[in-house]
């Protein structure tokens, strides 16, 4: 028979969001957070540039000081052939929250993880299966082994938003986007700082360097593009980036290794829907609003909704709910028009299904 843990809060996920959430809640809740990996992974992970506005919720999770002495170096400046084929500077000094970091990303997720911890949260790990349900006094999720309960449960599950589908709940994805990606051996402190980002006819290309001795490179393109069938082998891969001279020129000797891919198209939760799940319910981060890679906001949003879902929960009010919510909602509508410019910008490749597909704001 399943034992049973009573809490405060449910959490599933124990990713950035999840970490995050539990930390701001565990001093004054009880707080489980329950995730599917037995184990955080290890080698580098994408997803590695983090703005400079982030350091106040940094600041807020009580680990910047600690973030600072880890080393993450700073972010160089932006270099994009977008708009047009001349290369666009934008220093990254100019930011007024400063310039930002190329995470560790590792590094980075196991300093929130021990901080949730430090804070007092509870973390079940390896829960493969787990069914929602419902009890008198709120949610229940089976692990098989225990019996989680607790008034308020939250989805932190990232961009699969695997309970938010459990529950029912729509979601609008704008685009079907994929990442193909490698990491490079590169020399350690390697002079060029910058984020390189190259529009071409069926996507666009980044490449930043990263600490510990490793470079990114990163192609995004449509799922239904073929071409990702070739790009998949190193050597192809390399190839068709150094047809661009930006790329090029920080490419030089150097040798990709495996090829991965993601999807990484955005992906909406209909935030005016999240009431059929009950006032019980919260999603956050990737689960609730998973952005595009060209925005470089999924992990400030990821701890920036937590925080937002903190203040709503610990508040425990309609209103309060009914606050956070606007305030999601407004991030959406926000970033949608953003996306949409980014898209319109390389006029010169219009014609291409990549570009067309990306010039309608997605409805639900
Ligand atoms: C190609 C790519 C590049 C990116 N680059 C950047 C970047 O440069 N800067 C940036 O800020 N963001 C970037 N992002 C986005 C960023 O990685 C995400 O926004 C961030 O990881 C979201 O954090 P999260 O905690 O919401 O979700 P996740 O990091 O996905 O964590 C979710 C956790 O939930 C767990 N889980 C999943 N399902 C279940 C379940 N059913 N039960 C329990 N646990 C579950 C997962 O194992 C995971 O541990 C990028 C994303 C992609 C795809």
């Amino acid at each position: 028979m399943a034992r049973q843990h009573d809490a405060d809060v449910i959490i599933c996920g124990a990713g950035p969001a999840g970490h995050a959430l539990a930390t701001l809640l565990a001093p004054r809740m009880r707080v489980q957070v329950v995730e599917r990996r037995a184990s955080p992974g290890n080698g580098p992970h994408i997803g590695e540039s983090l703005p400079g506005a982030a350091a106040p919720l940094l600041h807020r999770l009580g680990v910047l000081e600690h973030f600072r002495l880890a080393g993450h170096p700073e972010r160089g400046p932006a270099i994009a052939v977008w708009d047009t084929e001349t290369p666009v500077w934008k220093d990254a000094i100019s930011d007024p929250a400063g310039p930002g970091w190329y995470l560790d990303r590792r590094g980075f997720e196991l300093m929130l993880r021990r901080r949730a911890l430090q804070a007092g949260a509870g973390l079940a790990q390896g829960c493969r299966q787990t069914r929602i349900g419902r009890y008198s006094g709120g949610w229940q999720l089976d692990t098989g082994s225990t019996l989680y309960r607790a008034p308020v449960l939250v989805d932190a599950t990232g961009r699969s938003g695997g309970i938010a589908r459990q529950l029912g709940l729509r979601k609008t994805a704008a685009d079907p986007l994929l990442c193909l990606y490698s990491f490079l051996a590169s020399p350690p402190n390697a002079p060029d700082r910058a984020m390189r980002i190259q529009a071409d006819a069926h996507g666009w290309w980044y490449t930043v360097p990263l600490p510990l001795g490793r470079r990114v490179l990163a192609y995004h393109l449509d799922t239904d593009n073929p071409l990702w069938r070739q790009l998949k082998r190193p050597a192809q891969f390399l190839a068709r980036a150094r047809q661009h001279p930006l790329l090029a020129e920080c490419l030089e000797g150097l040798v990709p290794g495996r090829m991965q891919c993601r999807a990484a198209g955005t992906v909406l939760l209909n935030v005016d829907e999240l009431h059929q799940a009950g006032d019980d319910f919260l999603a956050i981060g990737d689960a609730l609003f998973a952005f595009d890679p060209i925005s470089s906001q999924g992990l400030f949003h990821s701890l920036a909704s937590a925080a937002s879902a903190a203040k709503a929960i610990e508040a425990g009010s309609a209103d309060a709910l009914r606050d956070h919510r606007r305030e999601m909602q407004a991030v959406a509508e926000h970033y949608l028009w953003h996306w949409q410019g980014t898209y319109r910008g390389p006029s010169r490749f219009s014609r291409y299904p990549f570009w067309q597909r990306r010039q309608q704001l997605p409805g639900p």
